[in-house]
């Protein structure tokens, strides 16, 4: 773990809004088809706004599952004393399977490899493995071919028979559910229909069917079944500009990530600024320095382009980002005149501030939202407020295990 760092939120700071994410769990639930339940997926520490916090968080506001990628996430999560059905659904030969029985986890099994080592476990461990078939419908990543799905199902059947397992569930995953009417949609759903049937029809009665993630939730009720599985909009942000702003659907973004300046000064006209030189103040100018890097989770591919907020306006990063620092030209008006070291950058968050978005980063960056606010270092301290009403709940070192 990386996650002892020291750290100041002075420096910088992640504030993660948990009455956000609250309110984002209830938005999401209003939007589910009938009979369909939510699970937050709170994998790579819940987007780097805190696995743990974010977890109770959503519990509280009536998500009935938590998703994460590895079972080490998952066990964690059960160490700390989440007692809600959890579902893992990364799973690498000689993962600790039988740590994932004991625990009670629902453990994502893709293959016959799996499938041995999971009922092995289960047979030392002397206790049923609760695991859910996952297929590949069509994503092409993880997940059973459907030319392989006979097997794993007759075996898993099988093992159900002897005691072993319990399938507690059949599921997938989308590839483009983000673009709108893609024809991969349908067709996987098409194909997602049939492989549930297969196995009920060979006697797996799971307690979930499941394969809408954050846009197939907020865009398709027909693939909401018994559960869909949200990550990014828990966290307040769209899965992508094409279908919409965060307020379209009634969320918010959680996280706001915030700095204060370190130093402000005064430079002659032609002054080339950070490595390389890729910026040269176009007249004498006064410049501010921001305290994070690319080391905090600050996209050096954004260098010349992210945005800021400080001054009182929007300023684009001056020359390249560097590992722990970048620099703004705040210019030579009264707004700009008036930062002084210790005045508040805040490089992104809800927006209504006029503060820019991780969507605006992403752009800037040329990535997803999703690796904006996921990529925020140990460095940056998380600290949790609830904005509902107003009081700082903890400042996490290390943004785990912090809050309440
Ligand atoms: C990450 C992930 C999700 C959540 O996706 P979002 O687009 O963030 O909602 C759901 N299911 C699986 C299998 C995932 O890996």
């Amino acid at each position: 773990m990386t996650g002892t760092v020291p750290t100041s939120p002075l420096r910088g700071r992640a504030e993660i809004d948990l009455g956000a994410l609250r309110g984002n769990v209830r938005a999401l639930r209003a939007r589910l088809a009938p009979g369909a339940g939510l699970m937050a997926v709170v994998k790579s520490d819940a987007y780097g706004h805190g696995a743990l916090p974010c977890a109770r968080a959503a519990l509280d506001a009536g998500a009935a599952w938590l998703g994460t990628a590895t079972p080490h996430e998952a066990l964690a999560l059960r160490d700390a004393g989440i007692r809600a059905p959890i579902l893992c659904w990364l799973w690498t030969p000689g993962d600790p399977w039988r740590e994932g029985v004991e625990a009670g986890l629902d453990m994502s099994v893709s293959a016959m490899w799996a499938l041995r080592e999971v009922t092995e476990a289960a047979r030392e461990a002397g206790r049923t493995a609760r695991i859910q078939l996952k297929a590949d419908t069509g994503l092409g990543r993880n997940g059973c071919q459907p030319a392989d799905w006979p097997e794993l199902v007759a075996a898993a059947r099988a093992a159900e028979v002897a005691g072993t397992v319990r399938v507690t569930g059949l599921w997938s995953h989308f590839a483009c559910a983000d673009e709108p009417g893609h024809p991969s949609t349908a067709a996987q759903l098409e194909v997602f229909h049939e492989l549930v049937g297969y196995a009920e029809k060979a006697g797996i009665e799971p307690e979930v069917r499941h394969i809408a993630n954050s846009p197939a939730a907020l865009t398709l009720p027909e693939s909401h079944f018994d559960l869909v599985r949200t990550g990014i909009a828990l966290y307040g942000i769209s899965p992508s500009p094409e279908l919409g702003v965060p307020a379209d659907f009634g969320l918010r973004p959680v996280m706001t990530l915030a700095a204060s300046v370190a130093l402000v000064k005064r430079v002659p006209e032609g002054h080339g600024v950070s490595y390389g030189h890729r910026y040269r103040t176009p007249a004498e100018t006064t410049l501010g320095l921001i305290p994070l890097g690319y080391a905090d989770g600050v996209p050096r591919h954004a260098s010349g382009r992210g945005p800021v907020l400080v001054g009182g306006a929007v300023r684009r990063v001056a020359g390249r980002i560097a590992m722990d620092q970048f620099v703004v030209d705040l210019g030579t008006g009264p707004d700009a005149d008036a930062v002084r070291e210790g005045a508040p950058a805040v490089l992104f968050g809800p927006g209504d501030n006029g503060e820019p978005t991780a969507a605006d980063w992403a752009e800037a960056a040329d990535t997803i939202a999703y690796e904006i606010v996921t990529r925020i270092g140990p460095r940056v301290p998380r600290v949790y407020v609830d904005a509902a009403d107003g009081h700082e709940e903890g400042v996490g070192g290390d943004g785990r295990g912090a809050g309440r």
